[in-house]
């Protein structure tokens, strides 16, 4: 079938390329493969080999980590992550059962089995519950105000404080126990600055926070590896549909390019590498993290974009989270446990932190997520998140390792503890085509403005439609920061093609 449409002037089909091979790039490209209407299909990636987006396996420890994402979250019908995965076959019997998929967590982490203080006490668990049923319940209203004309705080952060403050006002327990509380609080703090990939929650945006949708089903993890997932997509294409170690230098854009490899075609996009190869394309997705938008804004097209886009990318969010890996000889954890807290008492999320990055960093790291045990070998998966999480990525792995022993010798009060035998983490802010973990709502931007960074060039519609379509996990109004978000958000874009390519066409499912 010879594709018409678009702006009529592309025989044999239209060229497409896709900027990025994370799971919305892949996405978009299953999509569009699996039509006859895009014969000439590329996908560019920076990186020499698949799998190194964020969803990303390494095989460490004797077993599989993720490097990148973690979860499914909220993996039930209405997830496509989930879907997909399960039609890979690449989820476990308890994922895939109905009882699973019910569960409703609201998105809340669930309770640690152990938390340890910075004194070398355990806190009462009973204790680390009531604080927990006071945080989460305030999240919940924070995620009221969407219809709101006006809202109590610009900030989640500054409305979490200030409900706190009055509840403080009425807590009738010593001042020791008060100042515990407050501790423990601040460890839920830290956390949800984990889950929102932000230094502070200050900077989340409080009128939109109720947009981000969460999903039924218990978060579960793939027992392979979530790269599993991405494998099995790159394996659906065609085999010279990906071009890894491809930067994409400058898009240039609403011209009209002419290559030697295809005489008498005129090109409105061509793609410029890092290498000097160009590829010319009536139509290029983009699916490169907003961390490299943001830092690469001024270079990265040309024309640069129209300024409401520009300022949209900017005024987004786009934070960091790592994860610190711990190996250890012998656990010094219960066997049944699953979550290990840290508490630091003399913080408070009333007061800001005073030390210095050098000296504290170590404070913002949250829970441990205790590992499936890999034969013999025991794994504690640490979370970090903010500037504390850029800051550790300049140390070295000997510094981290030092460090972190001597934080657990201290909350489990047990200065023999044996040091982790090796360490492994991520440091996603300095790798140079992420510069960050994930998007949130900031302060100063809304849901319209993940729309507008989804919105496809040229704006006006004058021109040759559709040169440049954006997607990625960044570009998805409800599901931002997600997988699930990513692949909606190739779809739509590979669907935006279908419909001026091949309006009349069914959408397949993509090809498995
Ligand atoms: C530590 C961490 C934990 C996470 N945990 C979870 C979780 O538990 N559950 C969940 O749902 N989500 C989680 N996420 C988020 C999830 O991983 C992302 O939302 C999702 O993978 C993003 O997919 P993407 O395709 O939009 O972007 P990416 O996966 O980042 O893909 C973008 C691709 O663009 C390429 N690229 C960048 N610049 C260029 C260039 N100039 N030229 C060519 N190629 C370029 C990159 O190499 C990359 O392959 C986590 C993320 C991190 C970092």
């Amino acid at each position: 079938m010879e594709a018409t449409g678009g702006d009529g002037k592309a025989p044999g089909g239209p060229r497409v390329l896709v900027v990025g091979g994370g799971i919305a790039g892949l996405g978009a490209a299953q999509r569009l493969c699996g039509h006859p209407a895009f014969p000439h299909l590329r996908v560019l990636d920076a990186r020499p080999v698949p799998g190194r987006s964020r969803i990303r396996s390494e095989r460490g420890f004797g077993g599989v980590v993720e490097v990148g994402a973690h979860w499914i979250h909220g993996p039930s019908r209405g997830n496509p992550v989930f879907q997909l995965a399960a039609e890979y076959g690449l989820l476990g019997e308890k994922a895939l059962s109905e009882e699973n998929q019910l569960v409703e967590t609201g998105g809340h982490v669930g309770l640690p089995c152990v938390s340890y203080a910075s004194s070398g006490v355990r806190v009462s668990l009973q204790l680390v519950a009531e604080m927990a049923t006071l945080f989460y319940g305030l999240i919940d209203q924070s995620r009221e105000f969407l219809q709101a004309a006006e809202t109590p705080a610009p900030s989640v952060g500054q409305y979490l404080k200030e409900a706190i403050r009055r509840h403080v006002a009425g807590w009738t327990e010593d001042e020791e126990t008060r100042k515990l509380k407050l501790a423990v609080l601040s460890a839920f703090f830290n956390l949800e600055c984990c889950v929102s990939g932000t230094h502070s929650l200050d900077l989340v945006a409080l009128a939109p926070f109720g947009e981000y949708t969460v999903l039924p089903g218990l978060d579960c993890t793939f027992a392979e590896g979530y790269q599993g997932l991405t494998n099995c997509m790159v394996a659906s294409l065609p085999e010279d549909t990906l071009v890894f170690e491809k930067p994409v230098k400058t898009i240039h854009w609403n011209g009209a390019f002419q290559e030697a490899a295809f005489p008498g075609e005129t090109f409105p996009v061509s793609v410029e590498c890092e290498d000097g190869d160009r590829f010319p394309a009536h139509h290029v997705i983009v699916t490169v993290p907003l961390g490299f938008l943001k830092e690469h804004l001024d270079t990265f097209f040309d024309p640069p974009l129209p300024a409401e886009k520009a300022e949209a990318i900017r005024k987004v969010g786009f934070g960091t989270n790592n994860k610190i890996f711990l190996e250890f000889e012998e656990p010094f954890w219960e066997p049944d446990c699953q979550l290990i807290q840290l508490v630091w008492e003399d913080t408070s999320p009333l007061e800001d932190p005073t030390l210095t990055l050098r000296d504290a960093w170590f404070r913002k790291l949250i829970d441990f997520v205790v590992l499936p045990a890999f034969g013999s070998v025991h794994v504690l998966c640490g979370f970090i998140a903010g500037l504390e999480s850029e800051f550790m990525e300049t140390l070295s792995d000997e510094e981290v390792l030092l460090c972190l022993t001597q934080v657990l010798r201290r909350v489990t009060g047990n200065p023999r503890l044996p040091a982790p035998k090796s360490v492994l983490r991520s440091r996603w802010h300095s790798a140079p085509y992420t510069r960050g973990s994930y998007s949130y709502v900031a302060v100063g931007s809304t849901g319209d403005d993940l729309d507008l960074l989804a919105q496809p060039l040229p704006a006006d519609g004058t021109d040759a439609q559709l040169q440049v379509l954006f997607a990625g996990e960044a570009t998805h109004r409800t599901f931002y920061s997600t997988t699930h978000g990513a692949l909606l958000s190739g779809w739509r874009e590979a669907d935006r093609l279908l419909g001026l390519w091949a309006p009349q066409a069914q959408q397949p499912r993509p090809r498995l």
